[in-house]
């Protein structure tokens, strides 16, 4: 089977079982604990925490390991919104990972009015829109860095400074890019930060927050007071371990691997137009992900694609794996414009460290018997 769904989920490291290895094992003491089984856990904690401060150029104290990327999310927007009793506003992006939208969407009960700022074609947020909605009663603004549908790479900076001229706190939910962009928090000009270790070769059920020393957060989760209080729970140290190594690996090639990427993803592109009639890229050309290729194939239900794919050795997604399954189109699609039935014809194709020429080639060859045969389907 030819593995194109990294966007989904990408395989553990072999380096990263070996580092966890031990720690599921020996070193299995509760960090919490003041004996030597404990201390030597804590000593495994602390190290992963520093490993996930260097690459996301923050202070130790900064990271709040989490149970994944979902949760980071939330953590995050309720965590952030709810410390704040004197503004009761949010604004998010209107192609958010449902982890943001819908926790976005449950501070309504709160009270909280929350506004969705649109985007163009390319799924680019509107920064004028973004604008005239932010102002000094704004809680947080939580704005994507990479789609995870379309792959479209948002223009962080200019978020930003809109954010930082009314000293709103900003989040952005870096699952998709984390691995493959400068995660550098000081250089982003972001106040919190969410990743997901399944998505760069650590463990699925891992993940990491980073929120700015100075900004307040309200723990979702009530109990011992781990995490300096903003994350009840006794801390999965090999899921920390597990994280810290999958990042620095992922940090330490990410501008080679990036490159070979942007390559291969750029034959892929190029192939898929050429050979597929009525292909179109969704997502903008040049701003996006590196591993990162997703089409529509007019009047060709994407699901179809897919089972044919799958008979010919490939397998991809749909768009994304959360909401694959349900028959209603994508909510990033159509915020792009895209009409319901073409929206329903994405096909995402997301590689990895696996992924080589070969890949590429193999997928030029079954895509255009695939959309050919699901168009007769
Ligand atoms: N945010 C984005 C952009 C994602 O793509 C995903 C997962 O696909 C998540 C959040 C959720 O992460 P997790 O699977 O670790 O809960």
């Amino acid at each position: 089977m030819i593995y194109l769904d990294h966007a989904a989920t990408s395989p553990p490291r072999r380096e990263v079982l070996e580092a966890v290895w031990p720690y599921l094992t020996s070193v299995t003491g509760n960090p919490s604990s003041a004996h030597e089984a404990g201390r030597a856990a804590r000593a495994g904690l602390d190290a992963a925490r520093s490993g996930v401060a260097q690459v996301l150029g923050c202070r130790p104290g900064e990271v709040v390991f989490t149970g994944g990327g979902t949760e980071a999310d939330n953590l995050a927007v309720t965590g952030i919104a709810g410390a704040d009793p004197h503004r009761r506003r949010v604004v998010v992006s209107a192609i958010e990972h449902p982890a943001v939208l819908e926790t976005a969407r449950a501070l309504v009960q709160r009270g909280f009015r929350v506004d969705e700022v649109g985007v163009d074609g390319f799924g680019v947020v509107d920064l004028e829109q973004l604008e005239r909605l932010v102002d000094d009663g704004t809680a947080l603004v939580s704005v994507m860095y990479a789609n995870n549908e379309v792959g479209t790479v948002q223009p962080l900076a200019e978020v930003s400074r809109i954010c930082r001229a009314h000293g709103v706190p900003l989040h952005t939910d870096a699952v998709q890019a984390a691995g493959h962009l400068p995660l550098d928090t000081g250089e982003l000009g972001v106040d919190a930060l969410s990743v997901s270790a399944h998505k760069f070769g650590g463990l699925r059920g891992s993940g990491a927050l980073f929120v700015r020393g100075a900004v307040p957060l309200e723990p979702l989760l009530h109990g011992g007071g781990q995490e300096q209080g903003r994350r009840s729970g006794t801390v999965d140290v090999a899921g920390a371990v597990g994280t810290a190594v999958a990042l620095g690996l992922a940090e330490a090639a990410r501008e080679e691997e990036s490159a070979r990427l942007r390559a291969l993803r750029d034959r892929l592109v190029a192939g898929v137009l050429d050979a597929v009639p009525g292909a179109r890229l969704t997502g903008h050309p040049v701003r996006r992900l590196p591993h990162h290729a997703s089409f529509c194939f007019a009047g060709v239900g994407g699901e179809t694609v897919l089972l044919e794919l799958e008979a010919a050795g490939i397998a991809c997604s749909s768009g994304s794996a959360c909401s694959a399954g349900s028959e209603d189109a994508s909510h990033v699609l159509l915020a792009t414009g895209l009409d319901a039935d073409t929206a329903r014809t994405a096909v995402r194709f997301s590689m990895g460290p696996s992924t080589t020429e070969a890949d590429v080639e193999a997928v030029l060859r079954a895509l255009p018997l695939a959309v050919r045969a699901a168009g007769r389907a």
